[in-house]
């Protein structure tokens, strides 16, 4: 496949694979089922298929499901779905914990070749120790002890289940992540998938090599923070090649972690933002899940190319949204149709003398320029309704012009004791030239119960602060209010729309059905960012 040129300054994905061969290379996109997919997923869910197709590879997706606390099937469920909707192409799905036997019996057979051994040293004496360099005391106990110790870890008996397997590496290693790392941990939390078969359970640490190379996988792309933990990868991998016949090697391969303004990607502080019920849900159009960006009004497309764009720098560097919705929107602008939609709080009847006494009905392109976005019906009365802010900004004997309709000329305005308009009248124009005219604007036949009810929701980030730091108290810094709603009447043709269609309300900006029109209640639109006025994920 031809390589692939990222637009942005980051860098592009130019860059090749090192020790690549073509038709040979196997990539994974390693989700731990502990939340739904976000922003920053996307980006190695694509880098990962990206390299795959790069090379006539192969993707494939491995749940990492190592630690039973955190993770559910219902993150299963919906990381497919996540998946699915990136419209990500890949060969197997498999689980870690579908190679639990397997891993028990490398255990046993490193801890007999002398390689990890049992301990019971208790948590905060272990991080201790490793911030000192010093030798836990049973570092260099036989053995057989290590593996009876094991098989009551194994069993989930009460000595079991207080000890754990480490890997004798090197305590005095500058580099702490090789300071011993823990293999195997009891945890007596039942599993999403084996349920209560298994208490005790890889780490991470120590299933990634081994699932990777078992998997046939050649290169392992990993964000660069864990660059510290490539060489314990590299040891870890050569330890279990040491005991299992024919492990191959791995690559890893690091590119820079995504990072977004007024943004927390971690799935914790986004389960607690679902789980305090600050959000609805994972799907909330606030939240920077694939979920959430797509509800919103992002397209598929605008991410794709929008982490393509990203390219394969190793600098980690913090995201704009506006860039990622200015992309969004030049996708959209060009075929998105146009509506009206008028704020109800004020609205404004504009009484017209020389329109239609009785509402008049016309087939107008929902896009001027796009003839596939279809029909719309245009109705003209000679009562508009026109918004507050607009009505306010009109002087009496201004020509103005009614947006696909023509000139007028208010000839009355009518105020109350606070200055707000309560009613207009004027004279249609249609001889006027709207180039002269200040104020063109957007206008509805004021039909009563044939328009439209909304409701428009626009939002703003659920962090306050621009960069948030590892430790930042990130719950500290949530904005207070997040979410806005305006009532207003859309015109007929808005009972139609369905749910996910990005239309214009014109003069107002990109709107995504949320919830289409039903018969007495009202539709709701979101307002989808635009990378100008329009903050959000
Ligand atoms: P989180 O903190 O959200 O739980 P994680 O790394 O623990 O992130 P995983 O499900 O293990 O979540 O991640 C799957 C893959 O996505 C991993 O390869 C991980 O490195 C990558 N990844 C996670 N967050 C980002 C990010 N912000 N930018 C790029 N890649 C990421
Ligand atoms: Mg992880
Ligand atoms: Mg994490």
């Amino acid at each position: 496949a031809a390589k692939m040129k990222g637009g942005g300054d980051t860098g592009s994905f130019d860059v090749g694979l090192p020790n690549a061969v073509p038709g040979r290379v196997v990539t994974r996109f390693p989700p731990e089922p502990s939340g739904c997919l976000h922003v920053g997923h996307v980006k190695a869910a694509l880098l990962n298929q990206h390299f795959a197709k790069m090379y006539d590879g192969k993707l494939l997706v491995r749940f990492d499901d190592t630690n039973p606390s955190k993770e559910k099937n219902e993150y299963v469920e919906n990381i497919n779905i996540d998946m699915a909707a990136l419209g990500l192409e890949w060969g197997k799905t498999t689980y870690t914990s579908d190679y639990f036997p397997q891993m028990l019996d490398l255990g046993r057979r490193m801890i007999k070749a002398g390689l990890m051994y049992a301990d019971d040293t208790p948590v905060e004496q272990m991080r201790d120790e490793r911030m000192h360099g010093v030798e836990s005391r049973h570092r260099n106990r036989p053995a057989a002890e290590s593996l009876a110790l094991f098989e009551a870890m194994v069993a989930g008996s009460e000595e079991g289940l207080r000890n754990c397997i480490r890997y004798k590496m090197d305590m005095q290693n500058g580099n702490k992540a090789l300071r011993d790392p823990v293999t195997f941990r009891c945890n007596t939390t039942p599993h999403w998938r084996t349920g209560t078969q298994y208490k005790v359970y890889p780490t991470y640490d120590f299933a990634c090599p081994f699932t990777d190379a078992l998997e046939g996988v050649t290169h392992a792309l990993r964000t660069s923070e864990y660059k510290d933990r490539e060489e314990q990868y590299y040891r870890i991998l050569k330890g279990q090649q040491s005991v299992w016949q024919g492990l191959p090697d791995v690559h890893i391969w690091d590119y820079s972690r995504l990072n977004f303004v007024n943004t927390v990607l971690s799935k914790r502080k986004l389960t607690w933002f679902v789980d305090t019920g600050r959000v609805d849900g994972w799907d909330d159009p606030r939240m920077p899940t694939v979920q959430g960006i797509l509800r919103r009004g992002l397209r598929v497309e605008a991410l794709r190319e929008f982490i393509l764009s990203q390219g394969a720098s190793k600098n980690e560097t913090w995201q704009e949204w506006d860039k990622i919705w200015t992309i969004n929107k030049k996708i959209v602008d060009p075929v998105c149709g146009r509506h009206t939609g008028i704020e109800e709080e004020g609205a404004v009847v504009l009484a017209l003398e020389g329109a239609p006494a009785a509402p008049e009905s016309s087939e107008v392109p929902r896009h001027k320029k796009y003839p596939p976005a279809g029909t719309k019906s245009l109705v003209k009365l000679d009562r508009v309704l026109i918004d507050q802010a607009d009505a306010a900004a009109i002087s009496e004997g201004e020509e103005v012009t009614l947006m696909d309709w023509g000139n007028a000329v208010v000839t009355s305005i009518t105020k109350d004791a606070d200055g707000k308009v309560t009613a207009m009248a004027g004279k249609l124009h249609l001889a006027g030239d709207p180039k002269k005219t200040k104020l063109k604007l957007t206008w509805l036949a004021d039909l009563g119960a044939d328009l439209t009810p909304l409701q428009l929701l626009d939002f703003d980030y659920l962090i306050s602060k621009k960069k948030v730091e590892e430790d930042d108290d990130f719950e500290s810094l949530v904005t207070p209010v997040t979410k806005f709603e305006t009532l207003a009447l859309g015109d007929v043709n808005v009972r139609k729309l369905p749910k996910g269609e990005t239309v214009q309300l014109e003069r107002r900006g990109y709107y995504i059905v949320d919830q289409p029109w039903t018969e007495g209640g009202r539709a709701v639109l979101l307002a989808i960012p635009d990378g100008r006025t329009r903050a959000g994920p």
